[in-house]
Protein backbone atom coordinates (compact mmCIF):
# COMPACT_ATOMS: atom_id res chain seq x y z
CA UNK A 1 0.00 0.00 0.00
CA UNK A 2 3.06 1.87 -0.23
CA UNK A 3 4.99 1.22 -3.04
CA UNK A 4 6.34 4.37 -4.49
CA UNK A 5 5.16 6.63 -1.94
CA UNK A 6 8.00 8.81 -0.02
CA UNK A 7 8.00 8.51 3.48
CA UNK A 8 9.76 10.61 5.78
CA UNK A 9 11.07 9.12 9.18
CA UNK A 10 12.67 11.10 12.25
CA UNK A 11 14.51 9.62 14.85
CA UNK A 12 14.80 6.56 12.43
CA UNK A 13 18.69 5.72 13.90
CA UNK A 14 17.15 3.50 16.76
CA UNK A 15 14.23 1.99 18.60
CA UNK A 16 11.02 2.98 16.62
CA UNK A 17 12.03 4.96 13.93
CA UNK A 18 14.36 1.85 12.97
CA UNK A 19 11.66 -1.04 13.21
CA UNK A 20 9.79 1.82 10.88
CA UNK A 21 12.51 2.22 8.53
CA UNK A 22 12.92 -1.75 8.50
CA UNK A 23 9.42 -2.52 7.55
CA UNK A 24 8.36 0.22 5.34
CA UNK A 25 11.57 -0.53 3.29
CA UNK A 26 10.00 -4.08 2.33
CA UNK A 27 6.79 -2.25 0.73
CA UNK A 28 8.62 -0.98 -1.81
CA UNK A 29 8.58 2.61 -0.44
CA UNK A 30 11.31 5.38 -0.63
CA UNK A 31 12.24 6.37 2.37
CA UNK A 32 14.29 9.54 3.99
CA UNK A 33 15.74 8.85 7.59
CA UNK A 34 16.78 11.47 9.86
CA UNK A 35 18.64 11.82 12.78
CA UNK A 36 21.58 13.27 14.23
CA UNK A 37 23.43 10.18 14.42
CA UNK A 38 25.04 9.52 10.53
CA UNK A 39 26.69 6.07 11.09
CA UNK A 40 23.54 4.39 12.97
CA UNK A 41 21.67 5.44 9.16
CA UNK A 42 24.60 4.50 7.44
CA UNK A 43 24.75 1.14 9.31
CA UNK A 44 20.62 1.13 9.17
CA UNK A 45 20.62 1.52 4.95
CA UNK A 46 23.68 -0.78 4.90
CA UNK A 47 21.50 -3.41 6.30
CA UNK A 48 18.82 -3.22 4.07
CA UNK A 49 20.59 -3.60 0.80
CA UNK A 50 17.47 -4.78 -1.40
CA UNK A 51 16.18 -1.06 -0.67
CA UNK A 52 19.46 1.16 -0.79
CA UNK A 53 18.43 2.64 -3.75
CA UNK A 54 15.37 4.09 -2.04
CA UNK A 55 16.59 5.29 0.87
CA UNK A 56 18.15 8.53 1.45
CA UNK A 57 19.45 9.94 4.80
CA UNK A 58 19.50 13.65 6.17
CA UNK A 59 21.54 14.62 9.59
CA UNK A 60 20.12 17.21 11.28
CA UNK A 61 18.73 18.11 14.88
CA UNK A 62 14.65 18.62 14.94
CA UNK A 63 15.71 21.31 17.89
CA UNK A 64 17.22 23.54 14.85
CA UNK A 65 14.90 25.53 13.58
CA UNK A 66 15.60 25.05 10.00
CA UNK A 67 15.69 20.90 10.32
CA UNK A 68 11.63 20.61 8.99
CA UNK A 69 12.47 23.10 5.69
CA UNK A 70 15.82 21.52 5.48
CA UNK A 71 14.43 17.76 5.40
CA UNK A 72 11.75 18.63 2.98
CA UNK A 73 13.86 20.05 0.18
CA UNK A 74 16.02 17.15 0.86
CA UNK A 75 13.16 14.70 0.01
CA UNK A 76 11.88 16.56 -2.56
CA UNK A 77 15.45 17.11 -4.10
CA UNK A 78 15.55 12.95 -4.00
CA UNK A 79 12.50 11.58 -4.46
CA UNK A 80 10.21 14.68 -6.26
CA UNK A 81 7.25 14.59 -3.42
CA UNK A 82 6.45 13.59 -0.12
CA UNK A 83 3.33 11.70 0.61
CA UNK A 84 4.16 10.58 4.00
CA UNK A 85 5.91 11.70 7.44
CA UNK A 86 6.86 9.51 10.58
CA UNK A 87 7.64 12.78 12.86
CA UNK A 88 9.31 10.29 15.68
CA UNK A 89 12.43 11.96 16.84
CA UNK A 90 11.98 12.36 20.51
CA UNK A 91 13.62 12.43 24.16
CA UNK A 92 12.58 12.14 27.87
CA UNK A 93 15.37 14.67 28.90
CA UNK A 94 16.52 14.87 32.42
CA UNK A 95 13.94 13.29 34.42
CA UNK A 96 12.90 15.14 38.12
CA UNK A 97 9.91 16.67 39.92
CA UNK A 98 8.83 20.45 38.58
CA UNK A 99 10.64 22.13 41.61
CA UNK A 100 14.39 20.82 40.70
CA UNK A 101 13.89 20.99 36.96
CA UNK A 102 15.41 23.26 34.82
CA UNK A 103 14.09 25.94 32.51
CA UNK A 104 16.84 24.37 30.00
CA UNK A 105 15.65 21.05 30.86
CA UNK A 106 12.17 22.23 30.32
CA UNK A 107 12.68 24.14 26.42
CA UNK A 108 15.12 21.64 25.54
CA UNK A 109 12.19 18.38 25.95
CA UNK A 110 9.90 20.67 24.42
CA UNK A 111 11.85 21.61 21.80
CA UNK A 112 12.64 18.06 20.70
CA UNK A 113 8.84 16.56 21.16
CA UNK A 114 6.31 19.61 20.36
CA UNK A 115 8.37 22.74 18.63
CA UNK A 116 9.95 20.24 15.80
CA UNK A 117 6.45 18.59 15.24
CA UNK A 118 4.86 22.31 14.50
CA UNK A 119 7.82 22.87 12.13
CA UNK A 120 7.50 19.96 10.27
CA UNK A 121 4.10 20.82 10.21
CA UNK A 122 4.90 23.67 8.82
CA UNK A 123 6.94 22.31 5.75
CA UNK A 124 5.42 19.19 5.49
CA UNK A 125 1.96 19.90 4.66
CA UNK A 126 2.87 22.35 1.66
CA UNK A 127 5.05 19.77 0.17
CA UNK A 128 2.01 17.25 0.49
CA UNK A 129 -0.45 19.62 -1.36
CA UNK A 130 1.49 19.11 -4.20
CA UNK A 131 0.91 15.71 -4.33
CA UNK A 132 -3.16 16.24 -3.61
CA UNK A 133 -3.15 14.83 -0.17
CA UNK A 134 -1.01 12.82 2.46
CA UNK A 135 -0.59 11.19 5.88
CA UNK A 136 1.26 13.00 8.75
CA UNK A 137 1.81 10.67 11.99
CA UNK A 138 3.20 12.05 15.43
CA UNK A 139 4.44 9.81 17.91
CA UNK A 140 3.11 11.06 20.94
CA UNK A 141 2.90 8.62 24.13
CA UNK A 142 0.82 6.83 27.22
CA UNK A 143 2.93 9.24 29.51
CA UNK A 144 0.43 12.36 29.37
CA UNK A 145 -2.65 10.54 28.27
CA UNK A 146 -3.12 7.51 30.22
CA UNK A 147 -0.77 7.94 33.01
CA UNK A 148 0.99 11.08 34.98
CA UNK A 149 4.43 9.76 35.07
CA UNK A 150 6.39 10.85 37.74
CA UNK A 151 9.92 12.86 36.66
CA UNK A 152 8.41 13.52 33.02
CA UNK A 153 6.78 16.71 33.33
CA UNK A 154 8.03 18.33 30.34
CA UNK A 155 7.92 15.05 28.21
CA UNK A 156 4.61 14.84 29.18
CA UNK A 157 3.33 18.25 28.28
CA UNK A 158 4.77 18.11 25.21
CA UNK A 159 3.37 15.13 24.26
CA UNK A 160 0.08 15.80 25.45
CA UNK A 161 0.61 19.15 23.20
CA UNK A 162 1.55 16.52 19.80
CA UNK A 163 -2.68 15.25 20.70
CA UNK A 164 -3.90 18.82 20.14
CA UNK A 165 -1.56 20.09 18.04
CA UNK A 166 -3.21 16.75 15.81
CA UNK A 167 -6.25 17.41 15.75
CA UNK A 168 -6.20 20.99 15.20
CA UNK A 169 -4.23 20.03 11.92
CA UNK A 170 -6.26 17.19 11.03
CA UNK A 171 -9.63 19.90 10.49
CA UNK A 172 -7.55 22.27 8.61
CA UNK A 173 -6.18 19.89 6.39
CA UNK A 174 -8.47 17.40 5.84
CA UNK A 175 -10.44 19.23 2.85
CA UNK A 176 -7.11 18.84 1.46
CA UNK A 177 -7.34 14.77 1.81
CA UNK A 178 -3.75 15.38 4.19
CA UNK A 179 -4.28 12.88 6.89
CA UNK A 180 -2.44 13.76 10.50
CA UNK A 181 -2.92 11.59 13.58
CA UNK A 182 -1.00 10.81 16.72
CA UNK A 183 0.63 7.57 18.02
CA UNK A 184 0.80 6.55 21.68
CA UNK A 185 2.99 3.96 22.39
CA UNK A 186 2.90 2.25 25.63
CA UNK A 187 6.66 1.60 27.11
CA UNK A 188 8.63 -0.27 24.15
CA UNK A 189 12.02 -1.85 24.24
CA UNK A 190 14.22 0.75 23.12
CA UNK A 191 17.34 2.55 23.93
CA UNK A 192 15.30 5.68 25.57
CA UNK A 193 14.35 4.02 28.77
CA UNK A 194 17.68 2.02 28.66
CA UNK A 195 17.73 -1.83 29.86
CA UNK A 196 17.45 -1.97 33.43
CA UNK A 197 15.58 -5.17 33.71
CA UNK A 198 13.92 -3.60 37.41
CA UNK A 199 12.74 -0.46 35.17
CA UNK A 200 11.69 -2.63 32.28
CA UNK A 201 9.57 -4.95 34.65
CA UNK A 202 7.75 -1.84 36.19
CA UNK A 203 7.08 -0.71 32.86
CA UNK A 204 5.59 -3.71 31.80
CA UNK A 205 2.93 -4.00 35.05
CA UNK A 206 1.53 -0.94 33.74
CA UNK A 207 -0.17 -2.49 30.32
CA UNK A 208 -2.85 -4.66 30.54
CA UNK A 209 -0.75 -7.29 28.33
CA UNK A 210 2.18 -7.20 31.31
CA UNK A 211 4.90 -6.61 28.88
CA UNK A 212 6.49 -4.06 27.06
CA UNK A 213 6.76 -3.63 23.28
CA UNK A 214 8.25 -4.37 20.34
CA UNK A 215 9.63 -1.53 18.47
CA UNK A 216 8.47 -3.53 15.19
CA UNK A 217 5.23 -3.65 17.14
CA UNK A 218 4.93 -0.18 17.42
CA UNK A 219 6.60 0.62 14.16
CA UNK A 220 3.15 -1.91 12.53
CA UNK A 221 1.02 1.04 13.59
CA UNK A 222 2.45 3.77 12.73
CA UNK A 223 2.34 1.97 8.85
CA UNK A 224 -1.05 1.52 9.47
CA UNK A 225 -1.32 5.22 9.69
CA UNK A 226 1.10 6.22 6.89
CA UNK A 227 -0.35 3.73 4.17
CA UNK A 228 -4.03 3.82 2.85
CA UNK A 229 -5.17 1.21 5.22
CA UNK A 230 -6.05 4.10 7.40
CA UNK A 231 -7.71 6.06 4.41
CA UNK A 232 -10.96 7.18 6.98
CA UNK A 233 -8.69 7.74 9.83
CA UNK A 234 -7.22 11.16 11.19
CA UNK A 235 -7.47 13.57 14.22
CA UNK A 236 -7.48 10.24 16.49
CA UNK A 237 -4.86 9.57 19.44
CA UNK A 238 -4.02 6.11 18.89
CA UNK A 239 -3.00 4.31 21.40
CA UNK A 240 -0.53 1.41 21.31
CA UNK A 241 0.06 1.10 24.93
CA UNK A 242 -0.41 -3.06 25.34
CA UNK A 243 -3.69 -1.90 27.41
CA UNK A 244 -3.84 0.27 30.49
CA UNK A 245 -4.32 -1.14 33.62
P1 LIG B 1 15.23 5.89 20.86
O1 LIG B 1 16.03 6.61 21.88
O2 LIG B 1 15.69 4.56 20.39
O3 LIG B 1 15.00 6.80 19.58
C1 LIG B 1 14.90 8.18 19.64
C2 LIG B 1 15.19 8.71 18.25
O4 LIG B 1 15.00 10.12 18.23
C3 LIG B 1 16.60 8.41 17.81
O5 LIG B 1 16.60 8.02 16.47
C4 LIG B 1 17.30 9.75 17.97
O6 LIG B 1 18.31 9.86 16.98
C5 LIG B 1 16.15 10.72 17.67
N1 LIG B 1 16.37 12.02 18.27
C6 LIG B 1 16.37 12.33 19.59
N2 LIG B 1 16.63 13.65 19.76
C7 LIG B 1 16.80 14.17 18.51
C8 LIG B 1 17.13 15.45 18.02
N3 LIG B 1 17.31 16.49 18.86
N4 LIG B 1 17.23 15.63 16.69
C9 LIG B 1 17.06 14.59 15.83
N5 LIG B 1 16.75 13.34 16.24
C10 LIG B 1 16.64 13.13 17.57
O7 LIG B 1 13.78 5.76 21.51
P2 LIG B 1 12.36 5.35 20.91
O8 LIG B 1 12.49 4.65 19.63
O9 LIG B 1 11.65 4.70 22.02
O10 LIG B 1 11.69 6.79 20.68
C11 LIG B 1 10.96 7.11 19.51
C12 LIG B 1 9.76 7.94 19.91
O11 LIG B 1 8.87 7.13 20.68
C13 LIG B 1 10.08 9.15 20.77
O12 LIG B 1 9.32 10.25 20.33
C14 LIG B 1 9.63 8.72 22.15
O13 LIG B 1 9.30 9.83 22.94
C15 LIG B 1 8.44 7.87 21.80
N6 LIG B 1 7.98 6.95 22.83
C16 LIG B 1 8.82 5.98 23.32
C17 LIG B 1 8.38 5.11 24.28
C18 LIG B 1 9.26 4.05 24.86
O14 LIG B 1 8.88 3.43 25.86
N7 LIG B 1 10.42 3.77 24.27
C19 LIG B 1 7.01 5.18 24.80
C20 LIG B 1 6.20 6.21 24.19
C21 LIG B 1 6.69 7.06 23.24
P3 LIG B 1 19.74 10.56 17.18
O15 LIG B 1 20.13 10.39 18.61
O16 LIG B 1 20.61 9.80 16.22
O17 LIG B 1 19.52 11.97 16.76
Amino acid sequence: MLDGKTILITGASSGIGAAAARLLADTGANLMLAARREDRLKELRASLPHASNRIALFVGDVCDTTFSEASVKATLDAFGGLDGAFNNAGTLGEMGPVPDMSMETWNHVVATNLNSAFLAAKYQIPAMRERGGGSIVFTSSFVGHTIGFPGMAAYAAAKAGLVGLTQVLAVEHGPENIRVNALLPGGTKTEMGGDDPAFREYIAGLHALKRMAEPQEIAKAAAFLLSDASSFVTGSAMLCDGGNS
